[in-house]
C-alpha cells in the first residue's frame, strides 16, 4: 500500500452494550442467545400507552465508566428521541441522550508502539439499542430481543492519528469495560460495536478534509484493515484532484472493502427533542461519591504496581494484565509461591501455552492459583528440578493432588547428594570431549547441553543449582 502523503484524522464511536440484568426501560431480561423474541413486552416493543422506566443499574455502570475515563458528568443529564425508520426499531425512535449527555470530557490513556497516547472523549452518553434484522434468501426476519438493551455511547474527539492507534484505543477502552464488568467486551456477539470517522489533512495547507463514516467491522483488525483501505481510498480521491463525499460506508471484511451505504444523516435528520416520558435523570453527589467508591482498580495503574511489588518486566506487567482475571490470578499464585518473579515466568511461559492450546481463558485452568503456588515453592527451594517440575504440573493438571502430594506418592524428591552428582557430572564431560573442547574455547551456549545430558542421567531429578556448581568447576578445570 503506497503510503499516504495526508494526515489521517480519526474519531472512533464506540457502543457498548451494558451488562445488566434487565433492559434499559423495561424487566425483560439481556442474555445473549435466547431463541428469537422471547426477551420481549408491550414497552420494549413500543406498543401504543407504555412508559419506560429507567434502570438504576443501567446508570450507575455508565457512570462508573465516566469516572474511570475521568469525564465530567452532569448533575442533570436528559433522554431524547431520535428518530428513524427501521424494521428493527418498532418504536420508531430510539430513546438516546443528546445536547445534555450523561457526561463529557475525560481521556482513554493507552500505549501504541512504545508511546503512551490519550485520546479526549466527546461524550458519553446512555441510549438503548435496536432490535436484529437478518436477511436471508429474499426474506428478512427481525429478532427483538436485543430491543432496548443498555447501551453506553463513547464518542472520542478527532485525536486518533493512525489506525494503529484505533486498534490500539479499541484494546484499551475494552480492557476498562472488563475490569469495571460492564461490558462483555464480546464484538463477535456485537455487544462491543464501533464506527470510524476517518478524514485526511493536508499537512501543506492544514486544511482538515471531509470525513466519512464506516460501521460493521466485527473485529479490532477488521477496524484496522476498515481504516487502512480508507484512508488509501479517500488519498486516490484527493490526489486525483476529487472531493472526498460525506457518507456512510459499509465494511465487508471479505472482500476487504468498504461499500457506500447510504448518504451521512446529519442531526437534523433525526429530529431529535427531549423524551417526555422520562423525567430528568439527577445524579446526586452520593450518588457519585458511592460510584466511585465502587471503582476496582485500573488496569494501567495495576501494571505500574506489578511492577514495583513484584519486580517483573514491563512487557510481563502488561500481558498479566491484559485480563482481569488472568492478573487475579497471578496475584494469588505469586503470595503462595513466595517468588513472584518465578510465579510469573511460569505462567506466562506454561499456563498461557495450555490456555493457547486448549483455546480458553485463565478461569478453565485446572490447577488453581494456589496449587500451582505450592509446587512453585517446591521449584523455588530446588526441591523439584525445571524439567520434573513439568512433570509434577502435568499430573495436577490431570488431577487433583497438590504438588506435595504427588512428590511424596512418586519419590520425586531432588537428587542432591554431592558424591553422585559428582560422578554424573565426571561421565558426562568425559563421554562428550568435542562439546568440552568447544566450549573451552568459547562456545558457553553448550552449558544448557551438559545440563540437559544431566538432567537426562538423572531423570530431571538432579538438584539443578548443585549440578551447575559441580559442571562449571569441572568444565572449568
Ligand atoms: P455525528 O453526530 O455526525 O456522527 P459528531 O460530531 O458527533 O458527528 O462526531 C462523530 C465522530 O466523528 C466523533 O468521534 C468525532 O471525533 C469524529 N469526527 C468529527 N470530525 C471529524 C473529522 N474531520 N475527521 C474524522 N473524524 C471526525
Ligand atoms: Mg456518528
Ligand atoms: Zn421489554
Amino acid at each position: 500500500m503506497a503510503k499516504s502523503e495526508f494526515i489521517p484524522v480519526i474519531g472512533l464511536e464506540v457502543h457498548a452494550q451494558l451488562l445488566t440484568r434487565s433492559k434499559a426501560f423495561c424487566g425483560c431480561p439481556t442474555n445473549y442467545g435466547a431463541d428469537p423474541n422471547r426477551h420481549t413486552c408491550p414497552v420494549c416493543l413500543g406498543l401504543p400507552g407504555v412508559l419506560p422506566v429507567l434502570n438504576r443499574e443501567m446508570v450507575d455502570m455508565a457512570l462508573r465508566l465516566a469516572l474511570a475515563l475521568g469525564a465530567q458528568v452532569r448533575p442533570v443529564s436528559q433522554f431524547a428521541r431520535k428518530n428513524y425508520f427501521y424494521p428493527d426499531l418498532p418504536k420508531g425512535y430510539q430513546i438516546s441522550q443528546f445536547d445534555r449527555p450523561l457526561a463529557e470530557g475525560g481521556a482513554v490513556e493507552f500505549d501504541c508502539d512504545g508511546a503512551a497516547l490519550r485520546v479526549g472523549l466527546l461524550r458519553l452518553h446512555l441510549e438503548e439499542d435496536a432490535g436484529k434484522s437478518f436477511h436471508d434468501g429474499g426474506h428478512s426476519l427481525v429478532d427483538f430481543n436485543r430491543c432496548g438493551v443498555p447501551l453506553v455511547e463513547i464518542v472520542s474527539e478527532p485525536e486518533i492519528e493512525s489506525p494503529a492507534q484505533a486498534r490500539a484505543y479499541l484494546t484499551e477502552l475494552r480492557r476498562l469495560l472488563q475490569y469495571l464488568e460492564v461490558c462483555s467486551g464480546n464484538m463477535e456477539e456485537g455487544a462491543l460495536r464501533c464506527d470510524a470517522n476517518v478524514s485526511l489533512r493536508d499537512p501543506a495547507t492544514g486544511r482538515m478534509g471531509t470525513p466519512t463514516e464506516m460501521k460493521n467491522m466485527n473485529s479490532f483488525r477488521g477496524v484496522q484493515r476498515a481504516l487502512e483501505y480508507e484512508i488509501e481510498r479517500q488519498s486516490e480521491v484527493l490526489r486525483s484532484g476529487g472531493a472526498v463525499v460525506r457518507q456512510t460506508l459499509l465494511w465487508d471484511e471479505a472482500a476487504g472493502e468498504a461499500r457506500p451505504m447510504r448518504r451521512k444523516e446529519l442531526a437534523h435528520d433525526y429530529r431529535y427533542f427531549p423524551e417526555p416520558d422520562l423525567v430528568l435523570l439527577e445524579v446526586d453527589p452520593a450518588w457519585m461519591a458511592g460510584a466511585r467508591d465502587r471503582l476496582p482498580e485500573l488496569p494501567r495503574a495495576r501494571e505500574r504496581r506489578f511492577q514495583e511489588q513484584y519486580g517483573i518486566q514491563q512487557q510481563q506487567a502488561q500481558t498479566l494484565c491484559a485480563d482481569r482475571a488472568l492478573a487475579d490470578y497471578y496475584e494469588v499464585a505469586a503470595a503462595a509461591s513466595g517468588n513472584p518473579v518465578l510465579a510469573a515466568n511460569v505462567i506466562l511461559a506454561e499456563v498461557q501455552r495450555w490456555l493457547k492450546d486448549h483455546d480458553t481463558g485463565i478461569g478453565r485452568y485446572p490447577v488453581d492459583p494456589e496449587r500451582l503456588g505450592g509446587l512453585l515453592q517446591l521449584l523455588d527451594r530446588g526441591t523439584l528440578s525445571t524439567p520434573l517440575a513439568r512433570e509434577v504440573l502435568q499430573e495436577m493438571l490431570a488431577g487433583v493432588e497438590t504438588a506435595e502430594q504427588i512428590v511424596a506418592r512418586r519419590g520425586l524428591a531432588v537428587m542432591g547428594d554431592e558424591a553422585v552428582l559428582g560422578s554424573l557430572v565426571r561421565q558426562v564431560v568425559e563421554a562428550n570431549p568435542e562439546e568440552v573442547a568447544r566450549y573451552r574455547a568459547g562456545k558457553r551456549q553448550l552449558f544448557g547441553f551438559f545440563m540437559g545430558e544431566l538432567m537426562k542421567a538423572t531423570r530431571g531429578k538432579g538438584d539443578p543449582v548443585k549440578l551447575r556448581e559441580l559442571l562449571q568447576k569441572a568444565l572449568e578445570g
